[in-house]
């Protein structure tokens, strides 16, 4: 933590105070070091202090307070994202104050009429996903990191996870939006009209915005149905070509609730790291999770003879299933420090890509481990690779120019932030990245909010 070394600094720091309570005000380094490092312990900075809010009355204040005296301010729901989003940036003459949004944790019950229901931002994206499953409804959105990542931080980053092929991103679920901007204006629409075409879609504008416009302080999303029951099938594949073949045939057939994929890397660490061994026969260059609903039968999936595969109706089987993809990030983290990017790209150039990847990756020398995994319905890959810190950039740059050269996305899910500032024109046109600034110096004029994160030195 930096000392509050001006005047000015500390008559802030005591009015800060005032507004949450002295024991919400975290000051000394040992509470506040958490805060300041990112889940893949890739990024870190320092912070003026942390400061936890209880409501929205009170975060309006604290922005005000900051605003009028200048302060940067670094926002963070579960600090559960992977792109060096929500810590302040290391080295900073003047670090920002790190607001907390964890206190303002009420879900309210679903309502049942429009089949919604309202939660503040702070709440973990678990109890969301508890309230609607209790009330007989299923929230679409869900993602291995459910227990910490806030339904924040999921509407700040758009998040996917494995259901976006059902449901939809976590954008499709928004019908409603409470923020604070930086000046401690609020602004809340969290009516649910389903049909309300009064202007701007300011809670479409804000999901994806990364933090840089406003503090999101609570949401209203829709919930839908949930299946009465699945089918789930761990199938052995040669390629992504094949997978994506098996996938479409279940897609022909049945209603896809998810299509994921793990390489031979991932499974064997999965074995090694986590003591999941392989519920296959053989080793395969590619597994592929295929999950249908209702009607469908993922023992029905038209495989070769050579293919072998498991299948699971039950949720505790499944759950054991799902295990070997939901503990990829765990199982690499286990090895050290990971360099992650995780890129899109259309279903029908997969196959090359992907191949062109694991060669850019195979002749680094360095890289001492590498691999793919991801959402195989949404053409979204996860790459990790192990390597030092020096040929991190290089071969960063080389993947995503790959991706981007087969109009992909530099981003499918995780969001810019810190990591991927730099390589921002990749993915979107110099015009695209102007009408972005120029909503940003509209809602943010002094660029107060989340210095550096999406815009790099842009800001
Ligand atoms: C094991 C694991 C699995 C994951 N799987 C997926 C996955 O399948 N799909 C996926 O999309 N992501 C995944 N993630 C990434 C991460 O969980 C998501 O990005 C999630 O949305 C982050 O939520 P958070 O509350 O932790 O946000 P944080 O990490 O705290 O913040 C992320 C960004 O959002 C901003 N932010 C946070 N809260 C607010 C708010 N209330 N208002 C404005 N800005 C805010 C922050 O400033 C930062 O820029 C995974 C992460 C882990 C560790």
């Amino acid at each position: 933590m930096k000392q509050a070394s001006s005047p000015v600094t500390a008559a802030l720091l005591a009015q800060l105070s005032a507004v949450v309570g002295a024991d919400h005000l975290l000051a000394d380094p040992d509470r506040v070091a958490s805060y300041c490092t990112d889940w893949t312990r890739a990024f870190t900075g320092e912070c003026l202090a942390v400061i936890r809010p209880a409501s929205t009355a009170e975060l309006s204040q604290v922005l005000a307070l900051c605003s009028a005296a200048g302060q940067t301010v670094q926002i963070q729901g579960g600090n559960t994202g992977l792109v060096g989003g929500s810590v302040p940036a290391s080295g900073e003459a003047s670090p920002p104050l790190i607001v907390s949004t964890l206190r303002l944790d009420r879900v309210d019950p679903v309502d049942h009429l429009t089949g919604q229901l309202t939660a503040q931002a702070g709440a973990v994206l678990s109890a969301v996903q508890q309230v609607a499953r209790e009330a007989g409804w299923l929230y679409g959105v869900d993602l291995a990191a459910r227990d910490s990542a806030t339904i924040g931080g999921t509407v700040a980053t758009n998040a996917g996870g494995t259901q976006v092929i059902a449901y939809g991103m976590t954008r499709a679920q928004l019908v409603g939006i409470e923020a604070v901007l930086a000046d401690g204006t609020v602004i809340s629409h969290l009516g649910g009209l389903l049909k309300d075409n009064t202007g701007f879609d300011l809670a479409a504008l804000l999901c994806g915005s990364e933090g840089t416009l406003a503090v999101v302080t609570a949401v209203r999303v829709r919930l839908h149905r949930p299946h009465r029951r699945t089918s789930l099938a761990m199938v052995g594949c040669e390629s992504y070509d094949q997978a994506l073949e098996l996938m479409s045939r279940a897609r022909s057939q049945s209603d896809l609730v998810a299509a994921e994929s793990i390489d031979a890397v991932g499974m064997q660490l999965a074995a090694s790291e986590l003591g999941l061994a392989s519920p296959l026969m053989k080793s395969w260059p590619l597994v592929a999770l295929i999950e249908v609903a209702d009607g469908g039968d993922a023992s029905g999936l038209p495989l070769t003879e050579e293919q072998d595969a498991v299948v699971a109706l039950e949720p505790g089987e499944q759950e054991r299933l799902w295990a070997y993809r939901e503990r990829q990030a765990e199982a690499y983290a286990s090895l050290g420090l990971v360099h992650k990017l995780d890129i899109s790209v259309p279903l029908d150039q997969m196959q090359r890509v992907m191949t062109d990847l694991h060669s850019i990756l195979a002749v680094a020398s360095e890289v001492t481990c590498f691999g793919f995994f991801g959402h195989l319905a949404d053409g979204n890959i996860h790459v990790e690779f192990i390597g030092p810190e020096s040929t991190q950039a290089a071969l960063q740059r080389a993947i995503l120019e790959r991706v981007a050269a087969s109009a992909g996305s530099i981003s499918a899910e995780h969001g810019i932030g810190r990591l991927k500032a730099d390589y921002f024109s990749l993915s979107r046109s110099e015009a695209e990245i102007d009408a972005m600034l120029a909503i940003k110096s509209a809602w943010d004029p002094t660029g107060l909010l989340n210095s550096g994160v999406l815009f790099g030195d842009r800001t």
